[in-house]
């Protein structure tokens, strides 16, 4: 097949493409296709090859998503790496993947700049005007644009995880995974070309690329929110007539805080990247919001699980049930196979799994075997096929002997009216293996630690009880929402060498 979008035109050229939100703007298919033939020729006459690794250095933004479909159209694989990187990081990713050249725009050529020198990469910038060193786009006529077809097998994307557990790991997903996860996700949620879909989470994570990715497959909306911010996405919503959008709950949360509820319009909010807590969800119900629980990662190319709002409401916790095709198992500490309401690890299998991470075969031979992935989270299905997602493997705390859950003590440390957010982790101990440990933000500004931990002794085991409570500001979260645990760790010792160890 050839590019997505090359297909759309055929079908619907004044079908509305794209929206930018902050102007109104507006493209249609052919208009966008335009743009792309466009982006594509200048690309190709500045040499960029099918088979070329092209990174991009960009926010979410108009050119960036002519970009994504001028990378497809000339059979490029593209890198998406984040805008908000430092250089070293972002050396790191290029190398990683095999980067051949970097796109990066005005906000972002600074830094790109560094990371093309030192990586000896072309940096080619879609903005005007020209600095030395940079091509700019617009300065390179284009030439024509031979489409490249695409097989199934072809990796379309070299996408990076969140970095939750330790350094990014490249994401081969071809372009079989990226259209039996539109396809099974459509089975599961039923997108047409009457859909809008707000999109203002990064392009550079599954969550953001996928509706654009999308657009042209199901002839839908996308409207681009450049810039988060949360009362001017909730007005979006209304000003647009927004039928979906993907969001973390942080995101959720603050555009409710802004608006007390969500406009009418809504018929799929996607809540996922990271546990959705308990009382979002129940806000959800109260003000009419249809939120759908997700569960993806960037190895399953997004979704794999997902709750209709029904499922969500009646069975707080739930992710629910895998999407069409893929099957996800739960699976105890010696490989064996649980049943329903037993916890373990999920391996999932089907075909939106990617074949593994590009250049690390051992981390690749580590998660992917012949029953499928190791997605590296726990969680248990219930007697109706429905998952929960607890935490990670990573996670679980070994005390004395005994196994403790983070999550179970974080969510009693979050019950108590002082207290805003906490994480909880293992900290390495003499005598017990590991101590539990807890990060808490305080809701005011005092808290008495002592008065919170006789609290949690109220509600939990003895050995389960925080042996530590240190205080922060805001938890370290990636961008998705998950709590970066080394850094809490990081926190934790930091304190702990603070206080000399009285607590
Ligand atoms: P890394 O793999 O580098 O450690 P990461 O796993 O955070 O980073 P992503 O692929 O962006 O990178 O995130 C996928 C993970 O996010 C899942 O494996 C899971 O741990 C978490 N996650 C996603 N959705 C949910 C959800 N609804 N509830 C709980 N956890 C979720
Ligand atoms: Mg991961």
């Amino acid at each position: 097949m050839r590019d997505w979008l090359s297909h759309r035109v055929r079908a619907s050229p004044d079908g509305t493409a794209l929206v930018r939100a902050a102007t109104g703007e507006s493209w249609t298919f052919a208009e966008l296709d335009g743009l792309v033939e466009e982006t594509a020729g200048r690309l190709a006459a500045l040499g960029v090859e099918p088979g070329d690794h092209l990174g991009t250095v960009l926010g979410p933004r108009v050119e960036y998503v002519a970009l994504i479909h001028a990378a497809m159209r000339l059979g490029v694989t593209l890198v998406p790496m984040g805008d908000s990187l430092t250089v070293p990081e972002l050396r790191g990713q290029v190398v990683t993947a095999d980067v051949t050249a970097l796109v990066c725009d005005a906000e972002t050529e600074a830094v790109a700049a560094d990371v093309a020198d030192a990586a000896a990469v072309p940096l080619v910038s879609v903005d005007a005007p020209a600095t030395q060193g940079t091509v700019h786009l617009a300065d390179v006529l284009p030439d024509s644009v031979t489409p490249a077809s695409w097989s199934f097998d072809d990796v379309q994307l070299l996408l990076f995880t969140s970095g939750t557990t330790g350094d990014p790991k490249a994401v081969k997903l071809t372009t079989g995974n990226l259209l039996a996860s539109a396809v099974a996700s459509v089975f599961r949620l039923g997108f047409d070309p009457e859909d809008r879909w707000l999109v203002t989470l990064s392009l550079h994570h599954m969550g953001g690329i996928a509706p654009v990715l999308r657009m042209p497959l199901y002839g839908m909306t996308v409207v681009l929110r450049e810039e988060f911010d949360a009362g001017d996405a909730a007005d979006d919503v209304d000003r647009f007539d927004v039928t979906a959008v993907s969001l973390v709950p942080t995101m959720l949360r603050r555009m409710l805080d802004s608006r007390g509820t969500l406009g009418s319009s809504l018929r799929a909010v996607l809540l996922g990247g990271a546990p959705a807590p308990r009382e979002l969800v129940e806000r959800c119900r109260d003000y009419s919001v249809p939120v759908y629980p997700t569960y993806g990662m960037t190895e399953t190319a997004s979704q794999m699980a997902t709750a209709t709002p029904s499922e969500a409401f009646e069975h707080a916790g739930t992710v629910g049930r895998p999407l069409f095709w893929t099957d996800v198992t739960v699976v105890g500490g010696d490989g064996e196979r649980l049943p329903p309401g037993e916890t373990g690890e999920f391996v999932v299998d089907g075909p939106t799994v990617s074949p593994g991470y590009y250049g690390d075969p051992e981390a690749t031979s580590d998660a992917f075997g012949e029953r499928g992935l190791r997605t590296g989270d726990v969680g248990y299905v219930d007697d109706g096929g429905r998952l929960y997602v607890l935490n990670r493997v990573d996670d679980r705390i070994i005390t004395g002997g005994e196994n403790v859950d983070p999550g179970e003590v974080a969510d009693v440390l979050r019950s108590h009216p002082d207290v805003r957010d906490a994480a909880v982790v293992g900290v390495p101990d003499e005598e017990w293996g590991e101590r539990v440990s807890a990060l808490v933000v305080p809701e005011g500004d005092e808290l008495d630690r002592d008065a919170l931990v006789e609290f949690a002794r109220e509600r939990l085991a003895g050995f389960k009880l925080p042996r530590v409570v240190a205080v922060a500001d805001e938890l370290p979260r990636t961008v998705s929402g998950t709590v970066r645990r080394g850094a809490v760790r990081e926190l934790l010792a930091e304190w702990e060498d603070g206080s000399d160890g009285a607590d």
